[in-house]
């Protein structure tokens, strides 16, 4: 297989040059027949060729076959893509879309191509920040004080917020809420009481989920264990490197995934258990991201064939004893890398439709991008506004009070939905709802 960069015969301005560029057998794939146009966010919102799958791809295959250089337009429309995968799911050719769009960019970055803010978020604050669990901790524990101390409080209030660059101001107007008791906890973390553990799983703690989302990993081992698994949570582990992915940082993507690779592997368990869809998606991938590594190919391989997300892991099962009822209208936005990225569209829907007085009502497009993206909403906050809009009109429309879903990113979105529009609910991830719906039990037994 050669690289797009070995086949280039033009200038050395034009082509994908790095050892990450994507393969033009992978690009030429596509047809150009359009059936992904029509579930392409971006598409949809601006009705232009050139943010569309098929405009995109045609830029990436123009590039590396020398005919157009990486210009700053050229980044701007590959930048402007939410990797949601959406036409991946739907192409007919088997394009890989997502893999071609990560590595394009993982080779504009590193030869410096790229838009400033994409250098911004994969460089200072994703490797600076997100790549080391010990910074990590200092940054939410510096960001817990700022919330609690009134001075947030005091910043929104003022018009200072205002003097910030674009992307500054919403990322401070999405900082998640930070935990009061993050969840540190490493080892093994929970067992059955009673029997024998059936599983012995290990869970990804991840790198911003224990400081903003302490009680869904709280309720995910609760759940676990029910299931009758022992769970561990392995104390070296590292983030994920999805974000960094995403913003095309696979250099670092790798070195993390090796790290868990091997911190992973060591623990001998049956299924490595992600509730973020797109760390799911992310370590899924392992195996394709250091498939040239010599010595990591086969372990990453063995490492993503065991990596389960939560609400597969648990629909496979049968159901546990002790579900009590929850009397809530409730509407499920499907998260992109979940179901366009894992497939998995039933099983979250299954475990919601098992509790007891759960009215589950569906969204007219629970599989559209809410804008999240990741970073995208901090890196293109009106793109991402305006898919948000739509998906409040669309939650707003079901009644329901509470959107369930499974990925942070989305979960932030959505709450940012909430409170931009002054609407009452909450969002919950699904193992939440599930869990709250078996402490119900418990108190009715
Ligand atoms: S990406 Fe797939 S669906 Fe979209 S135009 Fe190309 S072949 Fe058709
Ligand atoms: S990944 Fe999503 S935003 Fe990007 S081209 Fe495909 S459908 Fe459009």
């Amino acid at each position: 297989m050669s690289r797009v960069s070995e086949q280039k015969s033009t200038p050395a301005q034009a082509g994908f040059r790095g050892p990450d560029g994507p393969l033009l057998q992978d690009i030429l794939r596509c047809v150009h027949c359009g059936l992904c146009l029509s579930h392409c966010p971006t598409y949809v919102e601006l009705g232009l060729e050139t943010e569309s799958p098929r405009g995109r791809l045609y830029l990436i295959r123009a590039v590396s076959q020398g005919r157009i250089p990486i210009s700053a337009t050229v980044v701007r429309h590959l930048d402007l893509c939410l990797q949601c995968r959406n036409c991946q799911a739907v192409c007919p050719s088997g394009v890989r879309y997502g893999q071609i769009m990560e590595e394009a960019r993982a080779d504009i970055l590193r030869d410096g191509r790229h838009a400033p803010a994409s250098w911004l978020a994969s460089r200072l604050v994703l490797r600076t920040f997100f790549s080391n669990p010990r910074r990590i901790r200092y940054l939410m524990t510096a960001l817990g004080l700022y919330q609690r101390s009134g001075l947030q409080s005091l910043l929104r209030r003022s018009a200072l917020l205002n003097l910030l660059p674009d992307p500054w101001r919403n990322l401070e107007q999405l900082v998640p809420r930070v935990s009061t008791r993050p969840f540190t906890a490493r080892g093994i973390v929970g067992s059955p009481a009673d029997n024998p553990p059936r599983f012995r799983v290990a869970l990804l703690s991840g790198c911003l989920m224990p400081y903003v989302f302490a009680h869904v990993h709280e309720a995910t081992v609760r759940l676990l264990v029910r299931y009758g698994c022992q769970v561990v949570v392995p104390p070296e582990q590292v983030c994920c490197g999805a974000l960094h992915l995403h913003s095309g940082d696979r250099q670092e993507a790798k070195r993390l995934a090796r790290r868990n690779i091997d911190v992973f592997l060591a623990e001998e368990v049956d299924a490595i258990i992600a509730n973020v869809a797109g760390c799911g998606t992310a370590m899924k991938e392992y195996g394709e991201l250091l498939k040239d590594d010599l010595q990591y190919a086969e372990k990453a391989n063995r490492f993503s064939a065991l990596v389960r997300d939560v609400h597969e892991f648990l629909a496979d099962l049968p159901l546990a004893d002790g579900l009590g009822p929850l009397h809530q209208v409730v509407t499920y936005q499907d998260p992109c890398h979940l179901l366009h990225a894992q497939g998995i569209k039933s099983q979250p829907r299954a475990l919601l439709q098992a509790i007891p007085g759960l009215e589950l009502v569906e969204m007219s497009e629970p599989d559209r991008c809410c804008g999240s993206g990741g970073i995208y909403n901090i890196i293109h906050p009106r793109m991402a506004d305006r898919l948000l809009r739509w998906k409040m009109r669309d939650v707003m429309a079901t009644g329901a009070q509470v959107i369930a879903t499974a990925n942070a990113g989305c979960a932030l979105q959505l709450e940012a939905g909430l409170r931009r529009y002054g609407l009452s609910g909450r969002v919950a991830h699904v193992v939440e709802l599930l869990d709250e719906a078996y402490r119900a039990g418990e108190q009715s037994a």
